[in-house]
């Protein structure tokens, strides 16, 4: 069966040494159409038919990066049959948030947790079954780049392609009404399953996705809602994002050592301190000029 994978991720979540394992020397570097965005596109190694496209690293699905736009664009439009979205697990929370993007796509999602190695270091655990449970999709450990679990994670793409899938809402009810009314004003040629991904981008206001649809709207529904909400509507997304993956996190990740920091999370203490914040940067503003002034100036 001919399919395609899209491989979608946050930047340095591992996306092209997973590409590079996958496809070895099947592979065709290109830019993206009319931007300098690069393109890479293989096939899987061990089975030509199945097509896999790199797309550029991403954190979400707005309008605001030409990553962003171009990643998108190419997820409505081609003919994508699964998305694996790629996670960095030793940063799960941060990567979860584009994963709740991906799920309202209505294409089907395979979720690979990357970077296990680290995680098996560090002793950390993450329930791959519950997180799976919670997602809606398939959930699988891999590390791309000691090559494990990558078998398991085709053998599970080819499972999901061409399955219908129904897109993730993880919004409260008072959020879904407002949706279904702009849901509304959508053209009839948008299918059902991408139906809800485009009423979030006409409640945040997306004006790419709102050029593109040329529809008239009743700005009016959004405005009360964020009235109601006393904040702006993508900001009332991004929060019910953030306190939907909170929660799912809580349940599924096991860290073993719950005081132990990282270096940057130790560094991010200091230099975002309530009180040491200004003076540290005060300081180093001083020592930028007193140098450029000084010395190289
Ligand atoms: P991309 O930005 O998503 O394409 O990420 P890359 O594939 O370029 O990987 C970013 C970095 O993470 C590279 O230094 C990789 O060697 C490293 N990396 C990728 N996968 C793993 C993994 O499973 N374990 C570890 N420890 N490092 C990994
Ligand atoms: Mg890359």
């Amino acid at each position: 069966m001919k399919f395609q994978i899209a491989l979608v991720g946050n930047p340095n979540s591992g996306k092209t040494t997973l590409f590079n394992t996958l496809t070895g020397s099947n592979q065709f570097v290109g830019n993206w159409p009319g931007v300098t965005v690069e393109k890479k596109e293989g096939k899987y190694k061990k089975d030509k038919s199945i097509g896999i496209t790199d797309l550029p690293g991403i954190y979400s699905l707005s309008p605001y990066t030409l990553e962003e736009v171009v990643s998108r664009e190419y997820l409505l439009n081609e003919k994508v049959d699964v998305i694996l979205n790629i996670v960095d697990g030793s940063n799960l929370e941060r990567n979860l948030y584009l994963t709740t993007q991906l799920l309202e796509l209505g294409i089907p999602v395979v979720v690979a947790v990357n970077m296990l190695d680290v995680l098996e270091r560090r002793q950390d655990k993450i329930d791959y079954t519950e997180l799976s449970k919670l997602l809606g999709c398939p959930v699988l450990p891999i590390s791309a780049l000691k090559n494990k679990g990558i078998e398991e994670v085709i053998a599970t793409v080819k499972m999901m392609a061409k399955q219908k899938n129904e897109p993730k809402n993880i919004y409260e009810d008072s959020l879904n009404q407002v949706l279904n009314q702009l849901t509304a004003f959508l053209p009839k040629s948008i299918e059902a399953s991408q139906r809800l991904f485009y009423s979030i981008k006409l409640f945040e206001r997306d004006s790419q996705i709102r050029n593109y649809l040329n529809i008239d709207l009743d700005e009016d529904i959004i405005a009360k809602y964020e009235q109601q909400m006393e904040d702006d509507s993508e900001s009332i997304i991004t929060d019910a994002r953030y306190m939907y993956i909170s929660k799912v996190v809580s349940k599924v990740y096991n860290r073993r050592h719950r005081e132990g920091l990282s270096t940057s999370d130790k560094i991010d203490r200091i230099v975002t301190n309530r009180i040491l914040a200004l003076p540290i940067f005060a300081l180093v503003m001083y020592i930028v000029y007193y140098v450029s002034v000084t010395s190289v100036g």
